[in-house]
């Protein structure tokens, strides 16, 4: 390359700048041959001097650009003069890195490009950093596993690959039962290595053939693409139900974990992401409800029970407002005499816009929502109104007993709420029982206990309700201060036909009997189970073969007959 028209006194001084540039210069002609390259590109490109002396810039192209992309470069060359941008270029080592190139024309003679100035800036590190940053961005620290985000790029990028198929995609939400027992039990290192262990397995089992990203805390998001039906899709679910749940965290070996999974199919439940991840999010949450440890496929049924359980939310808030309750009583009945010895109270909605509701479907839901504080308050001051009234039109009243709920027990000021209900009606604490299940004492079995012994100094009977369904330790019924064992419906239905029923119950039976608690069956509904409960020891019985729930108008009539017989 020759320097002429560069004044002859200065030339030293040019070529000792060019070669001390800390950018790569390159200089080529109009046909990109190359004329002079100095030390700095020699060190950025690898390259010596002689080696690419003559020979074509092009030496320097990637397969990262397309052709327009130099055509784009040599139309702006020759508008303005200048350009300047990122490009990858290969390096002697066949590395491609990213460079700031700017390029400057030079016309020897006239307008005529003759020449191109090149300098070009290693990137890689700010590149490397970039990449970082996205893959930070992308990734979950804990995991390792990707983000939503990148779940969602996955799934548009296998949709359009999957268009061409008739296979479909699976949007997969699984949420870690109890994950927070675990943090609260073993600590949040433990919950952080079972969570890596979960993510290990997914990724070893989803393969090459999906995505997993864990979406919250204990929540992870699976994106699967071949799947050709509905069926194989439960499969697959059922085998990562089992999978988890065979899960083995290192150092706490004998911790297992459940998880719930919900799932959503494109195309056929929706092709938009955020469709698909709510229909996931519903089944989710299906399998949850149903207790968890399932699986389930969302369907449009699905939906319109979520919107009927939003609509029944909405409707409970101004229930309890607009007091559209109401009691029943069932009575409860000594098996050896067939006498009344209690009744139930049992809670009725009204709903002027869904009908009668069923408590089996609203308490659940207030229980969730947190309103069953406010319907538990509202049925024991109704009992305690209707104990008085009953009372003042001169009849013998047997003890009543209410349902109280979890919440309702823990809430802390239980005893003031029933001295409060005692005091305002003028009745003694003997006319009160109050019915508990397993769950309550299991939560907190400490102050569980103290609640429970706040209530006998009152005065005020405690019965277990539902016993055998919950966790059947029977073990700590021995420490508990309370009067009555409800023997679940689910042992009195079979009693006559399964053995094993049949021997539960006499287990319960004698269980009770030795710690000197009264024995009531429920959902009595046939003579044999009388004759049976009878037979075997059982205190009392509640059910439809004596009576069903019934308002307090016509329990009326049975309570006037019961007066008659305490008379006798
Ligand atoms: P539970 O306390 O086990 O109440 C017994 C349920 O069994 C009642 O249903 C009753 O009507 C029904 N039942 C009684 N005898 C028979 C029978 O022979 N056959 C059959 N098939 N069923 C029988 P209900 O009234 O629908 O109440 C369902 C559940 O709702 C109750 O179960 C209780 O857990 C809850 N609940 C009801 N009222 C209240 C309340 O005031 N407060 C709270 N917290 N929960 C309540
Ligand atoms: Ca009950
Ligand atoms: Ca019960």
């Amino acid at each position: 390359m020759s320097l002429s028209g560069i004044s002859q006194f200065k030339l030293p001084l040019l070529e000792k700048a060019f070669a001390v540039s800390p950018s790569a210069i390159l200089i080529t002609n109009i046909d990109d041959a190359i004329l002079a390259v100095n030390p700095a590109f020699c060190h950025l490109t690898g390259y010596q001097q002689s080696e690419v002396v003559g020979k074509s810039s092009q030496l320097l192209r990637s397969d990262k650009h397309e052709p327009a992309f130099f055509s784009a470069i040599k139309r702006q060359l020759t508008e303005s003069g200048c350009w300047s941008g990122e490009v990858w270029n290969r390096v002697k080592d066949a590395n491609v890195i990213p460079m700031t190139e700017t390029i400057y024309t030079f016309c020897e003679h006239g307008n005529q490009i003759s020449h191109f100035i090149t300098t070009l800036v290693d990137k890689s590190e700010a590149h490397d950093a970039q990449v970082l940053i996205n893959y930070l961005a992308s990734r979950d620290s804990l995991t390792g596993l990707a983000n939503r985000l990148s779940a969602q790029s996955y799934f548009h990028a296998v949709t359009c690959e999957q268009e061409q198929t008739l296979q479909k995609i699976a949007v997969i939400c699984l949420g870690l039962d109890r994950f927070k027992d675990v943090n609260d039990a073993l600590g949040r290192g433990a919950g952080d290595q079972l969570l890596i262990s979960v993510a290990g397995y997914l990724t070893q089992m989803v393969a090459d053939n999906g995505i997993v990203s864990r979406s919250s805390g204990d929540e992870f998001l699976v994106i699967l693409r071949n799947i050709s039906d509905c069926m194989q899709l439960l499969a697959l679910m059922q085998q990562m139900v089992a999978g988890i749940n065979a899960v083995q965290m290192v150092e706490h070996n004998n911790v297992s974990v459940t998880t719930s999974i919900g799932a959503a199919l494109s195309p056929d439940d929706a092709v938009n992401f955020d469709t698909l991840l709510k229909y996931a999010d519903i089944a989710l949450h299906t399998s949850k409800n149903a207790g968890g440890n399932q699986y389930c496929v969302f369907s449009p049924e699905l939906e319109t029970k979520v919107q009927q359980r939003l609509q029944m939310e909405s409707c409970l808030r101004t229930a309890v407002q607009q007091e559209e309750f109401a009691l029943v009583y069932q009575p409860k009945l000594c098996l050896q005499t067939g006498k009344i010895t209690g009744l139930e109270a049992l809670v009725r909605w009204h709903s002027p816009v869904l009908g009668l509701v069923s408590p089996a479907d609203f308490i659940p839901l207030a229980e969730r929502s947190g309103l069953i504080l406010l319907v538990d308050e509202w049925v024991v001051t109704n009992v305690g109104r209707q104990i008085r009234q009953w009372l003042d039109n001169g009849l013998t009243v047997p003890a009543v007993s209410v349902n109280l709920s979890t919440l309702q027990f823990h809430r802390g000021d239980l005893q003031s709420l029933i001295l409060n209900v005692l005091s305002e009606n003028n009745i003694a604490a003997s006319y009160l029982d109050l019915e508990i299940t397993e769950g309550v004492l299991m939560e907190t079995m400490h102050s569980a206990v103290a609640i429970l012994q706040g209530l006998r100094d009152i005065g005020v009977s405690v019965s277990l309700d539902d016993f055998g369904t919950g966790y059947s330790s029977l073990s700590y019924l021995k420490n508990l201060p309370i009067n009555t064992l409800k023997i679940d419906k689910s042992f009195i239905d079979d009693i006559y036909q399964t053995t094993g029923e049949a021997v539960i119950v006499q287990a319960i039976i004698s269980l009770g009997q030795s710690m000197g608690l009264k024995l009531v069956a429920e959902g009595v509904e046939y003579q044999r189970q009388v004759d049976y409960l009878k037979k075997n020891g059982c205190d009392e019985m509640q059910g439809y073969f004596f009576s069903k729930p019934l308002p307090a108008t016509e329990l009326e009539k049975m309570l006037a007959d019961y007066t008659l017989a305490a008379e006798c």
